[in-house]
């Protein structure tokens, strides 16, 4: 726990020179360069209150993802295997003594059923998430199920990156989880507030803050290169929370030279007998749930941001302003609940917790394309082997767009071609005909061929 060091939140916390807006002001212009925060900038930026310096902090924001990543959003969804949990989080739906939950594991058949529905919608990432259950959600039924993914082809179209959400691992585990051929490791602390940690899980091997902790720790000693951090906002004071959080990726990448290549940040929804998330202990407004979103990509600029369907869409698109750089879109949140009708949406028996934005993967497209943002579907950095420091090299040093672009556009020229309706598919194209505009010389010219290459039938054209 020595990285987690809350005396020097609190202090941070409490320091009242912090609250200086000429001092807000000046982090936030010296943010231009993306080169991160100090903790204590963090801080100050945090306690800003006054709205006109609140709307610089969103402006530069927006201009430090947009400088790293371009206006691309990454979509995905997640796939739910199992409900079965042996821990007891007060937040979740899925925690051991719930009896009002119906509990089902997925069979890998299942599981194929619900990965070739998101394949036909054109989802191309998946993040497989399961309840923590030493048989039920065993080392070789991920395994299988993770095989069983990759295997489907529906005409080119296929998953070809998927990203864990699951229990941690020791560092054998993690080893073999690497084997599967994942792409990022996600696990979220929860919160790094060590008495509330305590309060809020009560058995179960989640109650060792230290095991939960050191997870991406022993992930990245075992080889797994690509990590995904977060905290899950309204447990504790935000403030702290995000403080820590910041702690946690400059932790590693001192010691590992690797950032989280994610930051996480759900927020307590709803769930089925579920105390702390019926009454979250600190509920997180909106507006202090954008600066932090805005503060976090300040403070770590090369990091993809995560925002998932537990908010709702209008919410959702004033956020992707303020730094997003990851989305899920057509989500569910119950195991086999794609298969089922809509009908399902109106069931909480089965659920993680409530959903905030229940679009579909192709009106979110839609929405997003309208808003300004590419779509993209690129799985390239992972199979080009650029993750861990190589990608972060890149990330760091601005270079990444010059490659997310191009390979965004060309993903989305697949998706406006397989899986679009017209009205989008218009739209989409007329979208991309004016950010190849945008382009310059070489990398120009590489897009114009991809995007050929896709629409004479050719699939998955990456740099
Ligand atoms: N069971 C594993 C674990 O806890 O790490 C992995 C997956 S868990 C199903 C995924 C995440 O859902 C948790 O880490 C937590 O942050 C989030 N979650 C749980 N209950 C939630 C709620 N009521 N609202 C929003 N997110 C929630
Ligand atoms: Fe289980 Fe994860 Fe839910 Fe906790 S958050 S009860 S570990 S599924």
């Amino acid at each position: 726990m020595e990285f987690i060091n809350e005396t020097l939140i609190n202090s941070l916390l409490e320091d009242e020179k912090l609250n200086d807006e000429n001092l807000q002001r000046e982090i936030i212009i010296k943010a231009s360069d993306a080169k991160g925060l100090t903790l204590k900038e963090s801080a100050t930026l945090l306690n800003i209150t006054n709205p006109n310096i609140l709307e610089e902090l969103y402006h530069k924001a927006k201009g430090v993802k947009e400088k790293i990543y371009g206006n691309r959003l990454v979509l995905f969804a997640p796939l739910y295997v199992t409900n079965l949990c042996v821990n007891n989080c007060l937040y979740c739906a899925f925690r051991k003594d719930n009896k009002e939950l119906i509990r089902k594991t997925l069979t890998i058949d299942e599981i194929e059923a619900e990965a070739r529905y998101l394949v036909l919608t054109g989802q191309k990432r998946i993040l497989v998430v399961a309840g923590e259950h030493p048989q039920k959600a065993s080392m070789e039924f991920l395994g299988e199920a993770i095989d069983r993914i990759y295997s489907i082809n529906i005409d080119g179209n296929n998953i070809r990156r998927l990203n864990v959400n699951t229990a941690p691992l020791s560092v054998e585990d993690f080893k073999l989880l690497k084997t599967f051929g994942i792409g990022t490791y996600q696990c979220f602390m929860e919160t790094y507030h060590y008495q509330t940690y305590k309060e809020m899980h009560l058995s179960g091997p989640k109650s060792d803050y230290a095991w939960r902790l050191y997870a991406m720790d022993r992930a990245l000693q075992a080889g797994i290169d690509d990590v995904g951090v977060g905290a899950l906002f309204g447990l504790t004071d935000y403030k702290f929370e995000t403080l820590a959080l910041l702690m946690h990726a400059a932790d590693l990448d001192s010691k590992f030279g690797i950032g989280p290549h994610t930051i996480s940040i759900p927020r307590l929804e709803p769930a089925l007998n579920a105390p702390a998330a019926l009454h979250p202990p600190h509920a997180v407004d909106d507006l202090s749930f954008k600066k932090l979103i805005a503060v976090i990509r300040l403070s770590v600029p090369y990091t993809g941001m995560i925002l998932s369907t537990r908010e709702r869409a209008e919410l959702r698109r004033d956020l992707f302003e303020v730094g997003i750089s990851q989305i899920s879109a057509g989500s569910r949140t119950a195991p086999g609940a794609y298969k089922e009708s809509q009908e399902s949406l109106d069931k909480h028996e089965l659920e993680q917790f409530q959903l905030g934005d229940h679009r579909s993967l192709e009106e979110v497209v839609k929405d997003i394309t309208s808003l300004g943002y590419m779509p993209s579907f690129c799985t390239a950095c992972y199979r080009s082997n650029r993750t861990g420091d190589r990608f972060m090299e890149l990330a760091k040093t601005g270079n990444i767009g010059k490659i997310c672009v191009p390979n965004g556009m060309a993903t989305f020229e697949e998706y406006l071609n397989d899986f679009a309706s017209p009205e989008t598919k218009e739209l989409g194209k007329e979208f991309i005909k004016n950010e190849l505009e945008k382009l310059e010389g070489a990398t120009k010219r590489k897009t114009e061929q991809m995007i050929d290459k896709v629409d004479q039938g050719e699939r998955d054209i990456f740099l």
